[in-house]
């Protein structure tokens, strides 16, 4: 976990922690360690001629608190569009809300309780009837409920925000044992440079939301939020999976070359965003972008990206805290076509609810198994008002753009019959109502289970095109959670049983001559696409900062030698031998799309 290193004779220890570089960048900032879980609050009386006064400090600290959420509000709506920062006015709803706060002031005045005690109490009362309810657009309010009871009890004691969005200093790097992905889309971009978290794995969709952002990340550090203290200085380096506490003048000094040296490379890269993404040999390969929110939209265009390959709708769920309406994902749907123009394609992805886009501490009874569980295309299956609702909505953004409707995680061919017929089913109503449609909007598949790969001939009988999901494919085929950093050395896209699945999948896809791409996060590594293209893939979808090192990856590649690469590289034994050999050949056939970094350095 720590390293040292000998200079001028003598042993200076630099105290390094070693993690999983999930989003590229190096910083330097100041380290802020947030607690997690619940607070401990003291059982306190007040006497009776003190109820006045405590009332007010209540009030007071609801004011502060909903000052600091405009703050929040304002800061997140500029970072990352309304719908990501719709959260923080659910919250300053809740606190200015009658039914929420009456009965903290009802347990002051008449039962004499100190503040503090009396909203620990009246905020437990509210999660438990909030857990009951049964409703999934209740129980999910559960931690919500626990951030503003923080909010509260910090304004109260005058302490530092424990809410990550509520950090403001310049040059933070948070420090927590785990993030949510939606704390993550809440972080102020202005103030933080970077995190680091005890928990995680590279796919993690917390790990997704900081690649989206821009934020360079550090997970599975096993300990690190007991390690650091609050105001030491860190440096985060996203691309070694480092995060050095304490470091001496010459790191310091190193680390501020290069980041100076990635800003240059930055800037060359994005030089390419006007030219095509084709081969020397004169192969054009479509480049599009992952998003989970609509603005997002702007930097996959900016980054040089063809349109969108992958929407994940469900962090219109994961970021708001009221089930959001048909309008609500019309909105975002709109949104998205806005800014993408009426030719270029937005694949919107139904709700991947379920594993670790639906916090299980916010159900009542969590699953067992979560990744194996009520998740994606059967959770929606089970909730068809829900499902009904985004369909409805998704036809009739269809009416005004280029969509693609794709089901994730679909297992049997059972599955997708039954959501084709709902598709069907919403289609028939809208037409009886006479309301435009896109009749002809293609229908695709995820495939990423084993179960769909095998059969993938079978499933593309039946839809228009099958994107590849790298994520779960490889946490199913080689039964690794993909977001245990305990297992996180087993978790190895490059597996030869994965390429040889992916293989077959291109290979059925071209047969039915139906579209296929590759959404999950290996298409945004440079040497794993050139095998990718290498087996015959012409579509990569990865995440907008991804987009302009594959461009110049591709400007550089022959498909002749991807095809050799892909022969080869599916022969080996083992994912280290597949790895080994693409960094060899990557080196060696295009070493200009790494910028003199090692290949494969960066995840
Ligand atoms: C995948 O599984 O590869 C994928 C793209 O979907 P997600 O990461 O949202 O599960
Ligand atoms: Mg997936």
């Amino acid at each position: 976990m720590s390293g040292s290193r000998i200079e001028g004779g003598g042993q200076i220890t630099v105290r390094t922690v070693r993690g999983i570089g999930v989003s590229e960048g190096m910083s330097i900032g100041t380290a802020h360690v947030l607690r997690s879980g619940r607070r401990r609050v003291a059982r306190r009386e007040i006497k009776a001629d003190q109820t006045a006064a405590e009332l007010a400090r209540l009030d007071g600290a609801v004011e502060g608190a909903v000052a600091e959420l405009m703050q929040v509000h304002g800061r997140a709506t500029a970072e990352m569009g309304e719908e990501a920062a719709k959260i923080f006015l659910f919250h300053i709803g809740m606190l200015k809300d009658n039914s929420v706060m009456a009965p903290v002031r009802e347990r002051i005045e008449r039962d004499h309780e100190r503040a503090e005690w009396a909203i620990e109490r009246s905020f437990e009362a509210l999660a438990t009837r909030f857990r009951k309810m049964g409703d999934t657009a209740f129980s999910t309010k559960v931690n919500d409920i626990r951030d503003l009871e923080n909010r509260l009890l910090d304004q109260l004691e005058g302490e530092e925000p424990t809410e990550p969005a509520a950090l403001t200093q310049p040059d933070s790097i948070v420090i927590s044992d785990e993030l949510t992905p939606s704390q993550t889309a809440g972080l102020d971009r202005q103030a933080v440079v970077g995190f680091a978290t005890d928990f995680g794995g590279g796919t993690s969709h917390t790990s997704i939301v900081a690649r989206a952002l821009g934020l360079p990340a550090v997970v599975g550090c096993r300990s690190i939020s007991t390690q650091v203290e609050t105001g030491e200085t860190l440096i985060l380096d996203g691309d070694r999976g480092l995060v050095i506490i304490d470091p001496d003048e010459d790191t310091l000094e190193l680390y501020r070359a290069r980041i100076e040296t990635a800003r240059t490379v930055r800037q060359s890269l994005q030089e390419l965003a006007a030219e095509d993404a084709v081969t020397l040999d004169g192969e054009r390969i479509a480049l599009l972008g992952n998003i989970e929110f609509p603005d997002e939209v702007e930097g996959v265009l900016g980054a040089g990206g063809d349109g969108v390959g992958l929407y994940r709708t469900e962090f219109l769920y994961l970021t708001s805290t009221v089930e959001p309406t048909e309008d609500d994902h019309y909105k975002a749907y709109r949104r998205c076509l806005d800014l993408l123009g009426p030719d270029r394609e937005l694949v919107i992805r139904t709700v991947d609810l379920g594993a670790d886009k639906y916090t299980q501490a916010r159900v009542e009874i969590p699953e067992r198994n979560p990744a194996l569980g009520n998740r994606s295309i059967r959770y929606c299956l089970r909730s068809l008002p829900m499902f009904k609702r985004q369909l409805r909505a998704i036809l009739r953004a269809s009416a005004h753009g280029n969509i693609k409707i794709m089901f994730p995680l679909v297992t049997t061919l059972g599955e997708l019959r039954h959501a084709r017929m709902i598709l069907r089913d919403v289609m028939e109503e809208m037409a009886e109502n006479s309301e435009a449609f896109d009749a002809a909007v293609p229908v695709g598949m995820m495939v990423e289970t084993p179960a769909s790969a095998v059969s993938a001939d079978a499933f593309a009988k039946e839809v228009d095109f099958f994107s590849i999901g790298t994520n779960d494919l490889t946490q199913y085929v080689l039964a690794v959670d993909r977001t245990n950093e305990r297992v996180a050395d087993l978790y190895e896209p490059a597996n030869p049983a994965i390429l040889k699945l992916i293989r077959d999948v291109t290979r059925s896809a071209r047969r039915r001559e139906i579209d296929l791409s590759i959404c999950g996060e290996a298409a945004g590594q440079p040497e794993y696409a050139m095998l990718l293209i290498g087996m015959g893939v012409r579509r990569l979808s990865a995440t907008a900062g991804r987009i302009p090192r594959l461009k110049r990856l591709i400007r550089a590649l022959r498909i002749a030698d991807c095809e050799r690469v892909a022969r080869k590289a599916i022969s080996f034994d083992s994912a280290a031998d597949v790895s080994a050999y693409l960094r060899d050949r990557a080196r060696k056939l295009v070493p200009e799309a790494f910028d003199g970094r090692a290949v494969g350095e960066s995840s």
